[in-house]
């Protein structure tokens, strides 16, 4: 082997050399495998078999997207169920639309011509803007040092203003929506 940054001449036995009775796998793209023949098949290919199936899938994915969905629908209906109250927001990773009210998800559902079980609504948890902890400026601070009156009192005032902004976002949890019983 050469160092990286040393001259190889075009015309020289380094550069390149005939080689023969060389035997492997050659892939469609004319790549030389050796004896990897699953190697040279996934190079040389545009399509794998899907694990569940054994249908045609793209070679960069796994299963299908039909087995995607049935994998997904038997997750689905292994999670925990929990009736939802509209409060915070539902998520139909199915969709990937958040809803804010059974209305909307009924809405959803009218103008798409599908239904409620279709959509996977998962109940979703908030997220809260981040407040400031017990031990702020104590990195700062001399070893024996305490917080100044005045800065204690900023940092109550502070996050009791975050706290009062309550959630900001929201992200699914783990659980089934299910709609309560008693709906007009
Ligand atoms: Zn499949």
């Amino acid at each position: 082997m050469k160092m990286n940054n040393e001259m190889v001449m075009f015309g020289s036995d380094e550069a390149a050399h005939f080689q023969t009775g060389l035997s492997g796998w050659v892939s469609r793209h004319g790549h030389f495998w050796g004896n990897d023949e699953r190697a040279a098949r996934y190079d040389g290919c545009t399509h794998t078999y899907c694990e569940d199936c054994g249908k045609p899938v793209d070679r960069g994915r796994l299963i299908c997207p039909k087995c995607n969905e049935s994998r997904d629908v038997k997750r689905y209906a292994a999670m925990p169920k929990e009736e939802w109250y509209e409060v915070g927001m539902v998520y139909s990773a199915a969709t990937d639309k958040y809803f804010s009210s059974w209305d909307e998800v009924d809405e959803y559902c009218e103008e798409e011509d599908t239904e409620i079980d279709k959509l996977r609504l998962v109940i979703c948890e908030p997220n809260y803007l981040p407040l400031l902890a017990d031990d702020y400026g104590c990195d700062e601070l001399a070893e024996d040092g305490e917080l100044p009156d005045g800065a204690i009192q900023a940092i109550d005032d502070f996050n009791k203003a975050i706290k009062a902004v309550g959630a900001v976002s929201w992200y699914p949890s783990k659980k089934a929506a299910l709609a309560p019983e008693i709906k007009e």
